[in-house]
């Protein structure tokens, strides 16, 4: 395999993979537990989603979190507005499940359509139903080191970091990426944990000045194979947020050189994902979250535990 390490003693054969299903898998069982400890005490948690329209992705990601619901024993409802439903329609619904006991958790699902405010409708949420993190009042708590519901993929990440035993206090992290959901909360959550954060974003001069110094590296850009392996430094933790469908043979012959296996999915489905971080790059690191089966895997699982967090708050347990 050709890689940019300079010296073979740059390149690590044993970089450790962080696997973001078993991670996700011992979180749910950690939540299920807590389900049972609460339906004793005769509190079903309960978790309203909201999807507008069809949106086929949406409709895929809608379905697993239904689905998480029921194999943990939490209570689901589905909310489904058409794809003309208004802003005012829509804070209408809001404030009925606001206004419901054996509601604790509301998930809009994104994207909404183009005419709905859809900043209004996240902030018109009860931070205490939040579960997504997105309410300002969780951004705010998150920021003053007390957090409340916290947005689930980037606590995500951390729970890999903190499960994996992988220490981040004083170590130099750089996040690429400050979106609200992914980005700026991951680096927060980083500061929190007392790592020194940089953060790089599109407007970044010299970008592969910052992420060459990192002990830790979270990619969140949403572009293909960004980081290359002559951008990390060896020895390295790299975390990979970015999902990006590959949907070019030549593409996926670039990121996965003879590996028969992609190959073989490709050819099936006609798409296989990639990360934001080339996979040549991970031989390089001590340890890397792969794309998929990493980080992507955590997401429902925090979500969960946020519908249960956000029970047991509301309904003093
Ligand atoms: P986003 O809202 O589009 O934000 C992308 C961020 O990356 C922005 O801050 C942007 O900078 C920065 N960026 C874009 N191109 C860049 C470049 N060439 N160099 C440096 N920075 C660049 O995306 P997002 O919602 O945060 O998602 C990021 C990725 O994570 C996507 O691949 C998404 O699919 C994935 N994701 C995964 C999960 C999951 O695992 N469940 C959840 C959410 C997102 P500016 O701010 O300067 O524009």
């Amino acid at each position: 395999m050709e890689c940019a390490a300079s010296t073979m003693e740059e390149m690590n054969e044993t970089a450790r993979v962080l696997n973001g299903i078993e991670i996700a898998s011992t979180i749910k069982d950690e939540v299920a537990d807590e389900v049972r400890a609460l339906k004793s005490k005769g509190i079903t948690p309960g978790l309203a989603v909201v999807l507008v329209g069809h949106v086929p992705a949406s409709e895929i990601y809608v379905r697993s979190k239904v689905k998480a619901c029921g194999e943990l024993g939490i209570y689901s409802e589905m909310h489904t507005p058409p794809e003309n439903v208004t802003t005012e329609e829509m804070l209408a619904l809001i404030d009925q499940l606001n206004s419901r006991d054996e509601i604790d958790g509301i998930l809009i699902q994104l994207p909404l359509p183009k005419h709905v405010d859809t900043r209004r409708l996240l902030e018109a949420v009860s931070p205490e139903k939040d579960v997504d993190g997105f309410h300002p009042v969780n951004a705010g708590r998150l920021q003053s080191g007390h957090a409340g519901l916290e947005p689930c993929t980037p606590a995500g990440v951390m729970e890999i970091l903190k499960r994996s035993g992988i220490p981040v206090a004083g170590k130099h992290a750089v996040v690429l990426g400050r979106s609200e959901i992914v980005g700026k909360p991951i680096a927060m959550m980083l500061l929190n944990a007392s790592s020194t954060v940089t953060v790089c974003h599109s407007r970044t001069v010299d970008l592969a000045r910052y992420t060459r110094d990192a002990d830790l590296l979270v990619a969140a850009i949403g572009r293909p194979g960004f980081v290359t392996a002559e951008m990390v430094k060896p020895g390295a933790t790299l975390i990979d947020v970015g999902i990006n469908r590959l949907t070019e043979k030549a593409d996926v012959e670039r990121f996965f050189p003879g590996d028969a296996e992609r190959a073989k999915h490709f050819a099936e489905r006609g798409s296989t994902l990639v990360g934001d971080i080339e996979p040549a790059a991970f031989a390089r690191s001590s340890a890397y979250t792969p794309v998929p089966k990493g980080v992507g895997a955590l997401t429902i699982a925090m979500l969960m535990h946020n519908t249960v967090k956000a029970a047991k708050a509301r309904r003093g347990k």
